[in-house]
């Protein structure tokens, strides 16, 4: 298997656990130096989103708990947003590799395949932004990982583009998800795992618990690659 991010063949770990695992068998197309290149989040940080902190709860998240004291919202990263993740991104989001989707389809796989009943929902792209790039970077992750997600969202356009603002100005915009034809039905009573590709000031997956919520969910969490 040749390797998305150097180029160099390489052999895929493949574990006996993952040969009996009774689904699909999905291996990260990534060598194991341009794995580890990426550091995962350890136990022991933030209670609601895994940050690194010696509180038991983050300054971001008791912000957050303050502009949503109702929220049970909980989020599960699996990396940190390290610098060579920054440029990961990069290269997968703005420069539009999209093979690269590939690269963490396996801890992608490993972690849906626990999370039974659940529905997922990926964060959704403006359609002018889908129109630039092409993909939808959180739905090709959850495919990689053959994760089966119902898109229950939408975006509709804005004026301005997300990551053309300041931080300031990202957290003072107004909703900016709306909830697609039948999603109330899909969520009332449900497990739900909102998805996203990174968590920065949690801004944009608040609007969309925001939205969730509403809708009276079992339970409500996100998962993202980084955070
Ligand atoms: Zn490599
Ligand atoms: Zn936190």
């Amino acid at each position: 298997m040749e390797c998305l991010q150097c180029h160099q063949k390489f052999c895929p770990h493949v574990t006996l656990k993952s040969i009996f695992s009774f689904r699909p068998l999905i291996v990260s197309q990534q060598c194991q130096l341009c794995r580890s290149q990426f550091e995962e989040i350890s136990n022991g940080g933030c209670l609601i989103c895994s940050k690194e902190t010696t509180k038991d709860c983050c300054a971001d998240c008791l912000a957050w708990q303050a502009k949503y004291p109702n929220s049970t919202f909980k989020l599960e990263p699996i990396f940190k947003y390290s610098e060579e993740m920054k440029e990961w991104i990069a290269l997968y989001k703005f420069k539009g590799h999209r093979a690269l989707c590939y690269c963490f389809a396996e801890e992608i796989a490993n972690y849906f395949s626990n999370q039974h009943g659940a529905v997922v929902i990926p964060i959704p792209l403006a359609s002018s932004r889908y129109q630039k790039r092409g993909f939808n970077q959180v739905e090709e992750l959850l495919k990689a990982g053959s994760v089966t997600y119902k898109k229950l969202l939408n975006k509709p356009a804005q004026t301005m583009e997300q990551n053309k603002k300041s931080k300031v100005e990202r957290l003072q915009t107004s909703q900016p998800f709306q909830l697609n034809l039948g999603a109330i039905a899909c969520i009332r009573g449900r497990d739900i795992i909102l998805v996203d590709d990174i968590y920065t000031t949690g801004r944009t997956m608040y609007w969309a618990v925001e939205l969730i919520e509403q809708c009276s969910p079992k339970t409500i969490k996100g998962f993202c690659l980084a955070r």
